[in-house]
């Protein structure tokens, strides 16, 4: 992810470029010290220690912004390069997603990924953007019609205004049924699992069956 910035005089100021790398979350915590965003507290998970803090940013208010990385394979950038990117996921539309998103023959989870494609989507996303969707994970994008292109479409901007409404990804309505044994939560089939472009995914048999 990326910040734009701002210096005091109301210009421009540098790109900062966060890579959370496998497990780094950004916390931010308003001057009080209270939790004010970025990844939820989860009583099921560390606790963001300041012994973890990879990098901080200390606001005039007195909040700050932290990236905790207990792993420390997150990195952050001033300036990153962001001529590889594709548009972001959200600011796109629907013509433009069809051509970029069906364009190829990569199974359609692999192509959702793809940064240079579309700019935001990670793994939970594109899995909960493809169940909404019902679409197979590993369809080849070229089999996919108009109508697919645009369900999915439709369930991505969905996904990703309801995950940050929600806090972030893991809030998805699937993302809990990623796991054995776990049956859809739409229609009751088994949840099942494979490596789609790399990447551990989960489908529902029935419905995403392909
Ligand atoms: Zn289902």
């Amino acid at each position: 992810m990326w910040c734009d910035t701002v210096t005091r005089d109301g210009e421009p100021g540098p790109r900062l470029g966060v890579h959370l790398g496998m497990g780094g979350r950004i916390v931010v915590t308003g001057p009080d010290g209270e939790h004010g965003g970025g990844e939820p507290v989860r009583p099921d998970r560390t606790p963001f220690k300041a012994a973890w803090d990879r990098f901080t940013v200390d606001f005039a208010d007195g909040g700050r912004l932290r990236l905790f990385d207990k792993r420390r394979l997150g990195r952050v950038r001033l300036e990153p390069d962001l001529s590889g990117l594709g548009p972001d996921a959200e600011a796109i539309g629907p013509d433009e997603f069809r051509a970029r998103v069906g364009r190829g023959r990569a199974p359609v989870k692999a192509r959702l990924l793809d940064q240079s494609v579309l700019a935001g989507v990670g793994n939970l996303l594109a899995d909960e953007t493809l169940w909404q969707a019902a679409v197979a994970p590993s369809v080849p994008v070229d089999e996919l019609d108009a109508a697919a292109l645009d369900r999915l479409y439709v369930a991505l901007q969905r996904a990703l205004k309801a995950a940050v409404a929600g806090g972030g990804v893991h809030t998805g309505e699937v993302i809990p049924f990623r796991h054995a044994a776990a049956a859809c939560p739409r229609c009751g089939a088994p949840m099942v699992h494979g490596k789609v472009g790399g990447r551990t995914t989960w489908w529902c048999s029935d419905e995403q069956a392909s």
